[in-house]
């Protein structure tokens, strides 16, 4: 029977030992074998990505993690997918796999924070060397295209400015100059946008956020395709990259939810946003809702769902209000990741002359714009809407 993904993620395989609906978490470092014969021929099997349920060796997994290897393969769409400890060694596994000394790297400006510094940063001691283009302008990106360029790194939506990317493009310019392309698609997740689909070479989701749901275990996945998997594989072996079967359980167990929740973040995220767009204070909202901006219209080209995550604009002189805003929320939780059951709230230091902007080359906002960033959880609408109206009070 054809399945649809959301039946796929509630109906994984069972696990025949002990005949519970979920699979056991095993936690492994030696495998045992009948024989050495057997031993060297499932090494083999492993080498050429054949589907196996357990690996030779505990570094390089469980049963458990390849049990969610194969669910994110099958959202990706993927031909393999490689786990990692957190988000970010998602990120730096794909770079320091595939970029050597002598290539130069090609960055979205306004990538996630981590992502700047490993490409600006520790890349350039590997003698790789990077440049940063323009998110909103695909000249600049393609201005800056020479022959050095080995891969192109894209986040889309941009951490926090949610600027939205004309991906085909991207690919399609790549792919003529025989460039790799790597597309973090943490905001979308697979079940909205299939980057490998597009054309992407690699695609990778912080696992820590919309995966596992629950602000309570962390992870990354990095899916390939067949060109670049190899390269990857090598790497990944050789780093000790690898997750716990213990968070790869609670990843399992968040993905069953997975596009219950997104639904309910994108809706809450729009009663929300309802009520944001009529506040005076606040200047702009970065999220694809008008139907007659840009990034709605490239969210629609791409997407097939949106959730509750996105920043607001706050014009105010007066920092200290903008700050005593966010301090006063009382259902807003302030500190990092999203992703989970939880409203959360962030004062982005994205204002002139901070240590972040000084990092981005294309910032559009002035001095006195102040960039809030929420999550929408799955609390009741009604009631975030009633904690942000007392607390925008305080904005002068
Ligand atoms: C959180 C995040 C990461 C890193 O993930 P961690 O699990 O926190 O290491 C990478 N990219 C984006 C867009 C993120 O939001």
């Amino acid at each position: 029977m054809k399945k649809s993904i959301s039946t796929f993620l509630k109906h994984p395989t069972k696990d025949s030992s002990n005949r519970s609906a979920n699979p056991p978490v095993t936690r492994a470092s030696t495998i045992l074998f009948d024989t050495m014969q057997e031993l060297i021929l499932h090494e083999k099997k492993i080498k050429a990505n054949k589907k196996v349920s357990y690996y030779s060796y505990g570094r390089y997994g469980s049963s458990t993690t390849i049990e969610l290897e194969n669910m994110i393969k099958k959202l990706e769409e993927a031909y393999h997918v490689f786990l990692t400890g957190t988000g970010f060694g998602g990120v730096a596994l794909a770079i320091m796999s595939l970029c050597r000394p002598g290539d130069e790297i090609l960055v979205s400006d306004n990538v996630y924070g981590p992502t700047k510094e490993i490409s600006e940063e520790l890349v350039k001691e590997f003698n790789i060397s990077t440049k940063f283009y323009n998110p909103d302008k695909f000249e600049d990106l393609q201005n800056k295209v020479t022959k050095q360029t080995k891969m192109i790194i894209v986040e889309n939506p941009g951490s926090n400015t949610f600027e939205f990317q004309d991906l085909s493009k991207i690919v399609k310019l790549a792919k003529r100059k025989n460039i790799l392309t790597f597309l973090d698609n943490t905001w979308g997740t697979p079940l909205y946008l299939k980057p490998l689909k597009i054309g992407f070479d690699l695609s990778f989701c912080s696992a820590t956020k919309y995966f596992s749901g629950h602000s309570d275990a962390m992870g990354g996945s990095l899916a390939v395709n067949k060109k670049v998997f190899k390269k990857v594989m090598f790497f990944y072996k050789l780093s000790g990259y690898r997750m716990s079967a213990d968070e790869a359980y609670l990843i399992i167990r968040g993905l069953r939810t997975l596009d219950v929740r997104l639904k309910k973040h994108y809706e809450n995220a729009k009663i929300v946003i309802n009520f944001l767009k009529r506040q005076k204070k606040i200047k702009e909202i970065l999220y694809p809702y008008k139907p007659t901006s840009k990034s709605y219209k490239l969210w629609k080209k791409y997407y097939s769902g949106a959730n509750g995550l996105f920043s607001i604009v706050v014009k105010s002189k007066k920092k200290s209000s903008v700050v005593k805003f966010v301090n006063s929320l009382e259902l807003f939780g302030i500190g990092y990741s999203w992703g989970g059951f939880e409203s959360l709230v962030l004062l982005q230091e994205l204002r002139a002359n901070t240590k972040y902007t000084k990092t981005r080359r294309y910032f559009r906002f002035a001095k006195d714009e102040h960039i809030v960033r929420l999550h929408i959880g799955l609390e009741d609408p009604k009631d975030l809407i009633q904690d942000l109206k007392q607390s925008l009070r305080h904005i002068k």
